[in-house]
């Protein structure tokens, strides 16, 4: 059986797998089964003469069968096939060159289109959001009338982008979805819209959001943004899964950076640019010469200066709209709960041991989820360890101690300060564990949660290993035995940096 890759726009026909398994012996026969198994995606690739749509690419594992023996092309036994469409970055329609014979005045057009979509009742709408399988409500009115309020937990599509969204929200045909608008005329021609793309339960909610609102129902007012943050924010405006619901959320989050060194500085910057309204960073040391290498917060004119002071200035410059708390101390067994307790997640970027196990206890006791990180001359790994949060149905995964239940000895594991690092590389690492940190703070994709990311510049080749929770982990396991934090510094057989020239060779950050 080969894998087929199913790009995004095609998902919908296959329920929304991104690779499915398919027999045949040569291209032609696998996308032939494949069109079996998931009808309407045959039509999606072939031209009328049977050849592969021009703007569809299909590769056998990285070559393009153009390159190869084109649909003839033999596929081997788990081979890999992808299914690559054009993507500009916008969107075409295709038109089906038949003109209306009639034309027709906005009142038969209405009409016409009443007589083909349902509408749903305003009451019934509400008793059907009180219940477990609630239909999907789409409010496609303008920005400017979404202001004043919204029917709780709508998804907020102007009427232009609908049929180019619904694919991410809806990949299931029967999938129930209301759609309204303020009076029930322009979401009556968007039901149709989606009814004609294929979508069999669709329904316009008559008398739009002022019937709802008339009738007292309950109305979410979202955050207004200033004409500025709709500026900056445009491009995040844009996206499906972000759009104003989601800037909401991350100019609401709070994380905290343990360390604003290699890592430190890409992950403040990114996150600092996509409004995420409070960041806090942790560090004691000041800008060094030798931290310019790859520790991209900070300028030559910095060296000697703390580097929260720096951060907090260059984050700010970047983005006035959010908060940069500073906390120019080493993170103790003492503080750390209290500075951790305050973030909804953290960010790890430190690189000596205790510190490690001090940020993964302190976040396993107050479960909070930690991005880890940490980086190797050429090497990087990447893991997110989320706590079980079993009343809000979090299951939670892995800790640093399962995987590590002791540190190394001291001076085994030698440390970047001794065997040096790519400075580029922590801006590889740092920026990925941005992205985790917003995929959690938006809720969306699939977090790095028992999954270590593996990084190896030399070879420019990503993996991914599974890691699993302990349940004899002292901390995280069934029956922890670590209730508090401990002494690090002996836990470890290391002193931890000290602020003021008593650290150690060991920095604190990378
Ligand atoms: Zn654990």
């Amino acid at each position: 059986m080969a894998t087929v890759y199913i790009p995004t726009p095609l998902r919908r026909l296959t329920g929304g797998q991104s690779k499915v398994q398919v027999a045949g012996s040569t291209v032609r026969e696998v996308l032939q089964n494949l069109d079996a198994q998931y009808p309407g995606i045959g039509e999606r690739l072939f031209d009328d003469q049977g050849n592969i749509k021009r703007f569809i690419n299909v590769f056998v594992e990285d070559d393009e069968i153009r390159t190869l023996q084109g649909l003839d092309t033999p596929v081997a036994e788990n081979a890999k096939i992808s299914i690559v469409p054009a993507m500009a970055g916008g969107a075409s329609t295709q038109g089906n060159g038949r003109a209306r014979p009639v034309r027709l005045t906005r009142e038969q057009l209405l009409q016409q289109v009443m007589a083909q979509i349902k509408e749903i009742d305003i009451h019934k709408l509400h008793t059907m959001l009180q219940g477990a399988d609630t239909p999907l409500v789409i409010d496609i009115r303008e920005p400017h009338e979404v202001e004043r309020g919204h029917i709780p937990g709508a998804k907020i599509i102007p009427r232009g982008f609908l049929e180019l969204w619904i694919d991410d929200l809806a990949y299931d045909p029967d999938q129930p979805i209301v759609i309204y608008c303020a009076g029930g005329v322009r979401s009556a021609l968007a039901a149709k819209a989606l009814q004609d793309m294929g979508y069999r339960q669709v329904y316009s909610l008559a008398g739009g959001f002022h019937a709802w609102e008339s009738a007292g129902l309950p109305v979410e007012t979202p955050r207004v943004f200033t004409p500025e943050q709709r500026e900056r924010y445009s491009r995040h405006f844009i996206l499906p899964d972000v759009g104003e619901e989601g800037q909401a959320k991350l100019l609401d989050a709070k994380v905290l950076l343990v360390g604003g060194g290699g890592l430190g500085s890409p992950a403040a910057l990114y996150l600092a640019a996509a409004g995420v309204g409070t960041l806090g960073i942790i560090d004691h040391d000041r800008v060094d010469l030798s931290n310019l290498q790859r520790q991209v917060l900070y300028t030559t004119a910095d060296v000697g200066r703390p580097k929260v002071e720096v951060a907090a200035e260059r984050l700010k410059a970047l983005n006035p709209d959010i908060n940069v708390v500073t906390y120019r101390e080493p993170l103790y067994s003492e503080n750390a709960l209290d500075i951790i307790r305050e973030y909804d997640i953290v960010i790890n970027g430190t690189d000596n041991f205790p510190t490690r196990y001090l940020v993964n206890d302190a976040c396993v006791l107050l479960r909070k989820p930690l991005v880890d990180a940490s980086i190797f001359m050429f090497e990087g790994q990447v893991t997110v360890y989320q706590p079980a949060i079993p009343e809000l149905g979090i299951e939670g995964g892995p800790c640093y101690r399962c995987l590590y239940p002791d540190p190394p000895p001291p001076g085994e594991v030698p440390s970047c300060a001794e065997a040096g690092v790519l400075g580029v590389l922590p801006g590889i690492i740092g920026s990925i564990q941005a992205v985790e940190a917003i995929k959690l703070i938006l809720g969306i994709g699939e977090p790095l949660i028992g999954r270590l990311l593996m990084y190896d510049a030399l070879a420019q080749e990503f993996r991914v290993l599974k890691v699993q929770r302990n349940p004899e982990c002292p901390v995280c396991g069934d029956h922890p035995t670590i209730r508090k934090l401990i002494d690090y510094e002996q836990f470890c057989g290391v002193p931890m940096p000290r602020p003021n020239g008593q650290h150690t060779s060991t920095p604190a950050q990378v």
